[in-house]
Formats: structure tokens, sequence, C-alpha cells
């Protein structure tokens, strides 16, 4: 059975890379989406392709227009709940002090579900807190005050706009998550577990693949094949909360 086949294989591996993206939080009921754009297909009602309402230069030159979407996003994130899925890969975490998490997702689940935060990779930032554009300062106010507000949100001390610290489309990815992501795929993985994405990106491509050239195993929940499933030694289909937790309660500690 697959499921015993990728437990095996995630049971004989100390450290371990779990990539994870849209396609775990969908199992909570935010909707899958590319980057930040798929609360919508195509065009915004505002007859703007949603990577430009989302971009850096729409935040600085309409920061009112940019939120607009930002605060669906948000409310969206605020109004979910991690799933059994996010859970599962905590206890992963905990069973196995050397499994990292990398994610795509910018909703803050795997830390609300006990993923400790010095072993996980926010590669597309976070939602929460807001800080200041104009002079830096964290605003500390809880995200559904600031949503609740005529937007965009502003700064206590300067009035400048306030944003988050996710990446928008056309800025670059924080060289902060890239660094640490450096750092531990040098150190090197026994294996790989991707969840809910197609992992088209570089920054997930190499890491699966150099873990693949080093002998080490790929295991892959998704409810459909993808394109790194010919890698994959096992490609478990279905929902990531219903498969994570079956698979996790097969893995043994050591
Ligand atoms: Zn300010």
């Amino acid at each position: 059975m697959d499921i015993i086949k990728a437990a095996q294989a995630l049971s004989g591996a100390e450290r371990i890379l779990i990539i994870t993206g849209a396609g775990l939080s969908a199992d909570s009921g935010l909707p899958t989406y590319r980057g930040l754009g798929g609360l919508y297909n195509g065009e915004t009602e505002d007859g703007l392709p949603i990577e430009v309402a989302l971009s850096g230069p729409t935040l600085r030159r309409d920061p009112a227009l940019c939120w607009k979407y930002l605060a669906e996003i948000g409310r969206a994130c605020l109004q979910a709940e991690p799933n059994a899925g996010h859970f599962a890969i905590a206890e992963l975490q905990r069973r196995k002090p050397g499994a990292w998490v990398l994610t795509q997702n910018i909703d803050g689940f795997h830390r609300r579900a006990g993923s400790p935060p010095d072993r996980l990779i926010e590669i597309h930032g976070q939602l929460s807190p807001l800080s200041c554009m104009g002079c830096g300062k964290v605003d500390e106010r809880p995200l559904p005050s600031l949503l609740d507000q005529p937007l965009p949100p502003r700064c206590l001390t300067c009035d400048g706009v306030l944003r988050p610290a996710v990446v928008l489309f056309e800025e670059m990815l924080p060289e902060s998550e890239l660094t640490a992501l450096q750092q531990q795929v040098q150190l090197g993985f026994d294996a790989v577990l991707v969840v809910g994405t197609t992992a088209s990106f570089g920054y997930i491509l190499e890491p699966v693949w150099r873990v693949r050239q080093a002998g080490g195993s790929l295991v892959e929940v998704n409810l459909q094949a993808t394109e790194i499933s010919p890698l994959a030694d096992v490609l478990l289909q279905g929902r990531a909360a219903d498969v994570l937790s079956q698979l996790v309660r097969h893995i043994s500690s050591d």
C-alpha cells in the first residue's frame, strides 16, 4: 500500500524538508491560488489583472486599490483555521527534530498549528503584523481591527501606509528566508515531502532535485499528478488533510 511505502521512506529519514503550498490550505476552505492572486480568476472588478492590483508598484501608486484585494485575502485567512494536515505536519516535526517546513502560504497556519518558528521558512512572507512603509515601525494592532478601518490602514506615528510582510507581484523573495533555505539545503535532506503544490518554482525544484540526486526519498501529496510526480517515490493522491493524518500515524520517531 502506498501510504505504508511513503511512511517507511519518511520513517528512515532524519532530515526531512516538508514543502507546502495552497493545496494544503485549500482544505481549510481557502481558495487555491497562484502566488497571492488566485482568489480571483483573471481580472479584478477594477478591470486590472490581479497580478497588477496585488503588485508592489500598485501598492505604492494606489495603496487603497491594492489594499482592497489585500484585505479580502486577509479576511479569508482570518475566517479560516489550520486543518488536520497542518497539525499532522507539526506532529511530524515534534517526532523528527530535523524536519523543516518550507511554505508558499501566507496564512500563518503552520505557526498556529504548532510548527516551531525556528524550523519554518515562509518564503512568501506572512500577513501580520503590518509595518509602516514610511517610518518602518511595526504596528501591533490586531489585523481584524486594522481591516475594519478605512483602507489603506495607516501608521499611528507618521500616517504612512501600512503593509504586510508578504511578497507581492513584482517583489523579491525575502533575503532572510532565502538564506535560511539555502543553508538548510546545503546541509542536505534525507527526504522531501511535497504537499499541495505543483512546485514549479526554482527555489522548490532545486531542493527536490538535490535530494533526489543524493539518493533521498521524495513523497508527494497532491490531488492530481504534477510535474514532479515522475520524480516521486510515492504519489499519494487525495486531500492533504486526510492523507497527512494517516501518513503521520504510520511514521515512527526514530
Ligand atoms: Zn510610520
